[in-house]
């Protein structure tokens, strides 16, 4: 394959819920010929092996090609994570700029956990399929992406024919809840609704939790309890950790309780967390992804695009009272998500058309 050349802009954040793309920063477009080397790369890898999907990902981070592989029942390795392992088979730990505190105390407290070296500059590329020329990483590996390469990674997606290309950091793709989302403990669902249902949240999720594997090296703002609320009831989820270390997060065992009981329309989530109150709970991307594709489910059966709140509460696990409250939104959870929008329109008819039968048997 001949070598090609893209034409370049921007992500930065969306504006009125639809993404803005500025020109190149000067930082940006000094960078436009690794862009190029960085795609090219992606678009002639040959690791993709996608037996069951057929949506072959094709991708490259410093000069090494990654793509993703299935195995399992319709399960795979994913792109990004091939391409985590290839960059450490290379370079060593590596991150493209600081780690956040919570991971850099966690490395502080286990001394066997060190510290990446950081590449300036570290681009991931990926051959882009959405119709709108986006790549979007799943929450599993937003998750994996900035624990082991950080905000900072570049990420660049195009076509493989060339054309436009759109560059982001991957801190475009992630969402932090700041002092801006903190409300008070008289939620708008009525008073102290939310700090009672709080209370109760982490208790049921600590007696739904099933993890004998707990480790030193945990941050307390992960060790989360999940709420989901509908028109129809009330469905709590634990985190549960077997020795394969492949957890189900306690936002899809909460999901998977409303699934059973083909429950789709979502009314809020909540989560809670141990801590002082100075930080919210910090939920896992993949668990966003879940919330967001299961209300996905309820807003097509009403054509309605709804935006559900999400709360976060830190607890004293003595007490079971709360000591801080934010609000954030299914969508604001999950900037750019993939979802099944991105498999298509033609997809999508199929998707809500499963939901609908499945709600009959
Ligand atoms: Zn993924």
């Amino acid at each position: 394959m001949p070598e090609q050349h893209w034409e370049y802009v921007a992500v930065a954040g969306k504006r009125n819920g639809k993404p803005n793309f500025p020109p190149l920063n000067r930082e940006q477009q000094k960078l436009i010929p690794a862009f190029d080397d960085a795609l090219n790369v992606a678009a002639q890898s040959e690791v993709s092996h996608p037996i069951y999907s057929g949506y072959r990902v094709k991708e490259s981070i410093s000069g090494l090609p990654a793509g993703n592989i299935s195995y399992g029942k319709k399960r795979a390795l994913h792109g990004e994570e091939v391409a985590v392992a290839n960059i450490y088979s290379k370079e060593g730990i590596v991150s493209a700029s600081e780690l956040p505190l919570i991971l850099r105390n966690i490395a502080t407290y286990n001394p066997a956990i060190a510290l990446p070296k950081i590449i300036p500059n570290l681009i991931l590329a990926i051959i882009a399929h959405d119709p709108d020329g986006m790549a979007k990483p799943c929450g599993n590996c937003l998750d994996l992406l900035r624990d082991k390469l950080g905000r900072s990674l570049n990420v660049v997606f195009g076509a493989s024919g060339g054309g436009e290309a759109k560059v982001a950091k991957l801190g475009d793709f992630l969402f932090e809840v700041g002092r801006e989302h903190r409300i008070s403990l008289r939620a708008r669902e009525g008073p102290n609704l939310i700090a009672t249902l709080a209370g109760q949240t982490f208790s049921e999720g600590t007696r739904l939790t099933d993890d004998a594997y707990v480790s030193k090296a945990e941050a307390l703002s992960r060790n989360y309890n999940a709420l989901v609320v509908t028109n129809k009831g009330k469905y709590y989820g634990g985190y549960e950790c077997l020795c394969d270390y492949h957890p189900i997060y306690a936002g899809r065992d909460a999901i998977r309780q409303a699934r059973r009981a083909h429950d789709y329309f979502l009314r809020y989530a909540l989560f809670t967390a141990p801590g002082p109150g100075n930080n919210p709970p910090d939920i896992m991307y993949m668990d966003r992804q879940h919330l967001m594709e299961y209300a996905l489910i309820g807003d097509l059966e009403t054509g309605r695009e709804g935006d559900k709140p999400v709360y976060l509460a830190s607890i004293d696990p003595q007490r079971k009272a709360v000591t801080g409250l934010w609000q954030t939104s299914v969508r604001e959870f999950l900037p750019f998500p993939f979802s099944p929008i991105n498999f298509g329109e033609e997809f999508v008819s199929h998707f809500k058309e499963y939901y609908r039968r499945r709600k009959r048997f």
